[in-house]
């Protein structure tokens, strides 16, 4: 079937602004837009059809006319035939026509808060927008290279990066402005920053991350002294604290490798984390000055360091890396009686490269599942204190449960220092002195 044909068969049925009669012709020439290509199709028809008008051609020429030709209205306006009006566009319901420019107008008093360098727009229309454009094709075996969708965005996007000087960026923007071009409304979802640094923790009462009240799961009930918190401080809030006054983004989250326990010590030169700054408003911010404003703010309890930018695939890899680092830390251990000096000699001799059979610890059952972990105790020094506390400095994989390593946990651990030497034995103090990974230099 011919272009001009095929078009004619089309507008019979269905009227269509520039944009979308254009776009069903989409794979036929380039260089030009669809909303051209629409026009040029609709003024050719009226041309090739006004010099002989018939009672056949009439109609071409109003159907033209009811797709919003100005040159078919002149032509029958001439001609002494009846101008049919304007129909909306079957396919789009002239959102590409008349709502764009408004839409724009829109967006950008929504969107001049937020720093960005790159962007991306969809869409969002009701699902019949693309039934009508599917059925259209169908009917009318047309070849498309484009849909509504893209066109809208494609539009929408030049027209706000022309007057933004942004970019658009298919693959990982830093804002997503999703439309609805019927409602006007707009949703804006910016992509998090990742900020890579260490932290070490001085204080025994501060969890890694926010820690809600479980009897009220964040809302605030009496137990909690309406805070939602079972603690009020978490090296989390302390990190994020500077972190959203410079950023104004909605909230950090801090992703470590690994975790310690509440009463554990951070030392050494700390442990590695990333800080994802949730929708944050302002992106280019000084590291340098927020690694010195959140020290200032932290003082005493934790301290950072090492900041520098990060992303979402460092931060898996920081995850994954956790398990397969190497941790040494220093403990207090008491034991329920004296321990010789011979004892000490034991453990010291028995945990080098010793492999442990670690079953989840009873402490943690509830929110890990229950298996058991193979894990390497390289060793242990020990150095006393009095006849029933020594200090030890215990190396082992990341991810092995120390407390457990020493206590046995009911013989969940295996073995443990408890059961080497025959004496019930408890960690009473731990410490995070070294965490040996690949980030350093990252
Ligand atoms: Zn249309
Ligand atoms: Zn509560």
């Amino acid at each position: 079937m011919t272009l001009h044909k095929k078009a004619i068969d089309i507008l019979k049925s269905y009227s269509l602004c520039d944009y979308c009669l254009g776009r069903q012709f989409s794979n036929l020439s380039t260089g030009t837009t669809n909303k051209n290509r629409g026009s040029t199709i609709k003024d050719f028809l009226t041309l090739f059809y006004s010099t002989d008008i018939t009672d056949d051609t009439v109609l071409i020429l109003q159907a033209l006319s009811r797709a919003d030709n100005k040159l078919a209205k002149n032509t029958l306006n001439r001609n002494n035939f009846e101008i049919e009006n304007s129909e909306e566009c079957y396919i789009c319901q002239n959102t590409l026509t008349e709502n764009s420019e408004e839409i724009i107008q829109e967006i950008l008093p929504e969107i001049k808060d937020y720093e960005f360098q790159t962007f991306l727009i969809g869409t969002s229309l009701p699902k019949e927008f693309f039934e009508r454009e599917r059925n259209l094709k169908e009917e009318f075996n047309v070849v498309q290279t484009e849909y509504l969708k893209q066109e809208f965005n494609r539009l929408i996007g030049g027209r706000i990066g022309e007057f933004l000087s942004k970019e658009t960026d298919f693959q990982s923007p830093e804002i997503v402005i999703e439309i609805s071009p019927l409602t006007y409304s707009i949703v804006l979802k910016l992509k998090s920053l990742y900020i890579y640094g260490r932290y070490r923790k001085y204080i025994r009462t501060l969890p890694q991350t926010r820690w809600p009240c479980r009897k009220c799961k964040g809302r605030g009930c009496e137990e909690c002294n309406h805070t939602g918190k079972k603690h009020q401080e978490s090296v989390e809030e302390l990190a994020e604290y500077e972190a959203l006054k410079l950023t104004h983004g909605y909230k950090g989250v801090l992703h470590g490798a690994g975790r310690e326990d509440i009463d554990a010590l951070m030392l050494g030169t700390g442990r590695p984390f990333v800080l994802e700054i949730v929708e944050p408003k302002v992106r280019t911010i000084d590291l340098c000055e927020l690694e010195k404003n959140t020290n200032q703010y932290s003082k005493g309890k934790i301290d950072v360091s090492e900041y520098r930018w990060s992303s979402k695939n460092e931060l898996r890899d920081l995850k994954s890396s956790a398990e397969r680092t190497v941790k040494k830390y220093k403990t207090l251990i008491t034991f329920k009686e004296p321990i010789s000096e011979k004892k000490i000699k034991e453990i010291e001799k028995f945990f080098k490269n010793r492999p442990i059979d670690q079953r989840t610890p009873q402490r943690v059952s509830h929110r890990r599942a229950d298996l058991i972990r193979k894990k390497t105790a390289f060793s242990v020094q020990c150095s006393r204190i009095n006849e029933t506390h020594i200090e030890a400095i215990i190396t082992c994989d990341g991810g092995c449960y120390v407390k457990e390593l020493i206590s046995g946990d009911n013989n969940r651990t295996k073995p443990s220092i408890a059961e080497v030497i025959g004496i019930e034995a408890k960690c009473k103090e731990l410490d995070v002195i070294e965490i040996q990974d690949g980030f350093n230099e990252a």
